[in-house]
């Protein structure tokens, strides 16, 4: 639907000025409101109530969808993030995490403080329903009730926000980790008020490593320190989930060590795809094929991208910069990835260095020698890969740091698999 068309639906729903209407939307769109949220903060000012005119009725969490109207559920609160959004121009404290009863669990926004933490069990009525992420998420604004409940409901999650890194999920909010800093540098980004200093790095705890960014860069997150850090949002960044701090999270040092995993977590394929993204992760299957666009390739000097024929799709005709890489798509029976490697590891693989590559490319007056080369090399034999797994549009890629040919045999592997079994 074009803006036009929300407009007109808007106006006659509310029986108010089309012009006034469109005016208003517009000046939200143009902050970045998504026109969902534009229209009900449109139906909230000209009084149409949260979604139309029906009564909230009563729900379970399970049965609450984007259809439901506005709805009264009883739940347990789970977890509550404290963060700062700019909204029509100002910036705004908002509330947001999960809530839950025993049939499912729910996100949430909260437009005003309602004073309800994890733990406590509340009704909360004439709440709205949008869309979120492809989920319904509830919506608590200035015509929410909220009522705390004296009977504590039982519910089947986890509650509070504490978790490991390895169940650390894109979309999060409230949470609590204890890490310890790994890795950190400070970079100058453009942010929403011009340039701004933040942090961004590796924290690893026992299960696993993540990526960090600190918005609002406090002397504490230093390289080396252990540290509990309380009300972080996790965001998916390059197709995996990030820890992310804000004015809000709190920092306290840790009185043990944290023992961070070196290895990665090894996951069958169909896991690790399933999960949605790691940030490190390993994965052992058989190179079923090397797909096109592998071994000496050209990139764009501008934006680094892979280019056809000297030509990159946003600068048109570029003097190539020659690399090399493979795309090898690695199968375990569960499932499919494309692993992507480096040069480096291209190079280890190829049995050659890139020169070498290019003298073989001129000799052949074909480049597709390199990559014909790497497929008799690899295809059919299987390795073991570690490296960041993003699962987006453009499906399930792993850019590998480790890439090596597994030297168990198929029946020491079997035989290792019937000890397991027995034990
Ligand atoms: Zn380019």
């Amino acid at each position: 639907m074009q803006l036009d068309d929300h407009a007109e639906e808007l106006a006659s729903d509310l029986g108010v000025d089309k012009e006034e209407v469109t005016q208003d939307l517009e000046n939200l769109v143009k902050y970045s409101v998504p026109i969902e949220e534009a229209k009900q903060s449109l139906r909230r000012k000209y009084g149409g109530g949260d979604g139309g005119s029906a009564t909230p009725s009563s729900k379970n969490v399970a049965d609450v969808t984007p259809d439901s109207g506005n709805v009264t559920v009883t739940v347990r609160v789970l977890t509550k993030g404290t963060r700062s959004i700019r909204y029509q121009g100002d910036d705004q404290t908002i509330r947001e995490g999960e809530l839950a009863d025993e049939t499912g669990k729910i996100s949430y926004t909260a437009w005003t403080e309602f004073g309800f933490e994890p733990g406590d069990t509340v009704t909360i009525g004439n709440a709205g329903v949008r869309e979120w992420d492809g989920k319904p998420e509830l919506n608590l604004g200035e015509s929410t009730t909220v009522a705390l409940e004296s009977e504590t409901l039982d519910v089947p999650y986890d509650i509070g926000g504490d978790a490991d890194l390895i169940d650390i999920e894109s979309g999060q909010r409230g949470m609590n980790v204890e890490v310890e800093v790994v890795e950190l540098e400070e970079r100058t980004i453009n942010g929403r008020d011009g340039e701004t200093t933040i942090l961004s790095g590796v924290v690893a705890d026992e299960t696993t490593r993540l990526l960090v960014t600190d918005w609002n860069p406090r002397p504490e997150l230093a390289e080396g320190a252990t540290l509990r850090l309380e009300d972080v949002y996790i965001r998916e960044f390059r197709g995996s989930p990030s820890i992310n701090l804000t004015e809000f999270t709190t920092t306290k040092p840790l009185d043990r060590e944290v023992e961070v995993r070196e290895d990665a977590p090894q996951l069958p394929i169909a896991e690790a795809v399933g999960s949605g993204g790691l940030f490190d992760v390993a994965v052992v299957g058989n190179v079923v094929a090397v797909r096109d666009g592998s071994g000496l390739i050209q990139r764009c000097p501008e934006c680094n991208r892979v280019i056809q024929k000297g030509q990159c799709r946003s600068h048109g005709q570029v003097d190539g910069v020659d690399d090399l890489r493979v795309k090898a798509i690695l199968d375990d029976g569960s499932d499919a990835v494309t692993v992507v490697l480096d040069r480096d590891i291209t190079e280890e693989i190829y049995g050659g260095t890139m020169d070498d590559a290019m003298e073989a490319a001129r000799e052949a007056m074909d480049q597709e020698v390199v990559a014909d080369r790497i497929r008799e090399r690899i295809v059919g034999r299987e390795y073991r890969a570690r490296g960041t797994l993003s699962v987006d549009e453009y499906g399930a890629n792993l850019d590998a740091t480790e890439f090596d040919e597994t030297d168990d045999d198929p029946a020491s592997r079997a035989s290792d698999l019937l000890r397991e079994v027995r034990a």
